[in-house]
């Protein structure tokens, strides 16, 4: 373990490495990065996938993690949303996306967390990267450095303290940064499910009574389950023996893919809307869902982190190029104010998306059934929509276009 580092980051997830990767690449071999995680040598198995917005993509193409990917990426084709009871026989489709943001480049894919997670520490290492299996226990701030110590012992003076930490961030914490936010009462379930027919990389969403309930296309006939319950739902249909899950799955699922088979772990994740008072603080920023954890209904959380680590990239790559220092004030500035607005704006819109749909009043089915029935019709709204998804809207940082830095 070095004893000085340029860059110190609390978090070896996809958000953490990401960021490592793009430093490392954007200023070179004497550039040191420093990421510690206890997890970084015995990843916590994963039973989730992630939506990978074009923008998304386009990142991980320019720190050439991409390649090792793309042979288990899904590209989501089309996508179709219905609004239904439970009971309902018939699903009837209010609102249908297809299209490219450019061609040949489909707007989002679908990609095994593990198997992104693995891409990146593949790459970070290969990059030379110093990677510590071990956590940030505690940290002191001076006017010029971070001292920061590791559980283990170790201590790694830096210019600059990078908390990926994730949604129940400790740094945060003792950074003294506030949240405001609150839990929906909800859980997510997901799983993998093998089934008889062929996807065609549809992605489908049916707003059920209790929450969404997203069927995303995998490699193979299979698909991955994000499925939104009450938490105490969840917890009960969590706790069936197999042919229990199978039947309750079933009943929400359909038969349009033929039989189905479950064939990967059940999880399930507790949801809110949480989003830091500040993103920076003297020497410190937040990164990912360290900074913001918000409702999975749009699969974007991972995309909004990647987003954070191509504008923290590019403030400090720009900065360090002109002599700057890359963990000073300005730099930390300029990252706060690209990455607030935008962040708020996504809590808000999954927010009020997950209201107006995980309810039983019919009196709401029938408004935002017509306003569904509306977008349907207008072809350059849902470009927008499209666009906005894919993450390639309003100033777009280089990384995010593709752009080496
Ligand atoms: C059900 C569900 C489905 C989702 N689907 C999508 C989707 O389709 N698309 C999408 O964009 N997003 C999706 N998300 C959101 C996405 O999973 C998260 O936004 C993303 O995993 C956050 O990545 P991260 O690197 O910021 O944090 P994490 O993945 O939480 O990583 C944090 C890391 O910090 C480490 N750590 C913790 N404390 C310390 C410490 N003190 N020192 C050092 N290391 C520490 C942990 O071990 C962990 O490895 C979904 C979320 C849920 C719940």
């Amino acid at each position: 373990m070095p004893a000085r580092a340029d860059v110190m980051i609390a978090g070896g997830g996809f958000a953490g490495l990401a960021l490592a990767i793009a430093l490392r690449q954007g200023l070179g071999d004497a550039f040191t990065v420093v990421v510690a995680d206890p997890a970084l040598d015995h990843p916590i198995a994963d039973a989730r996938s992630s939506a990978i917005a074009a923008a998304a993509r386009r990142l991980f193409s320019a720190l050439g993690v991409w390649d090792e990917v793309v042979s288990h990426a899904q590209p989501i084709l089309d996508m179709v949303i219905s609004d239904s009871k439970l009971e309902d026989v018939v699903r009837p489709t209010f609102l249908t996306f297809a299209g490219e943001v450019a061609p040949g480049e489909p707007f989002a894919h679908m990609v095994e967390n593990g198997r992104l997670l693995a891409a990146l520490h593949g790459r970070a290492a290969a990059d030379g990267i110093v990677l510590a299996s071990d956590a940030v226990a505690r940290f002191a701030t001076g006017p010029d450095r971070v001292a920061v110590t590791l559980a283990g012992g170790a201590s790694v003076e830096t210019r600059l303290l990078v908390a990926a930490d994730g949604a129940r961030s400790a740094l945060r914490e003792q950074a003294g940064i506030g949240t405001v936010g609150w839990s929906y009462g909800q859980s997510a379930i997901v799983t993998t499910v093998a089934h008889e027919r062929d996807h065609r990389g549809r992605a489908v969403e049916h707003f059920l009574p209790a929450g969404p309930f997203a069927i995303l296309p995998l490699t193979g006939r299979r698909s991955s389950i994000v499925w939104t319950e009450t938490t105490a739902e969840a917890t009960r249909i969590l706790a069936l023996d197999d042919a229990g899950f199978h039947h309750e799955l079933e009943r929400r699922f359909g038969l349009s893919l033929g039989e189905l088979s479950a064939v990967g772990r059940r999880g399930a994740f507790p949801l809110g809307l949480k989003v830091a008072r500040s993103f920076i603080a003297e020497r410190f920023a937040l990164l990912g869902d360290a900074a913001h954890m918000i409702h999975p209904i749009a699969g974007q959380g991972l995309n909004l982190g990647l987003r954070d680590v191509a504008a923290l990239a590019e403030a400090m790559v720009d900065a360090a190029r002109l002599g700057l220092d890359c963990g000073g004030a300005t730099v930390l500035e300029r990252y706060q104010q690209w990455r607030r607005f935008d962040t708020l704006s996504m809590g808000l819109a999954t927010d009020g998306i997950n209201r107006l749909f995980s309810n039983r009043s019919d009196v709401l089915r029938l408004a935002r059934d017509i306003g569904l029935g509306m977008v349907e019709r207008l072809p350059a709204l849902k470009e927008l929509f499209i666009h906005e998804a894919a993450g390639i809207t309003g100033e777009v940082p280089r990384l995010l276009k593709g752009e080496a830095l």
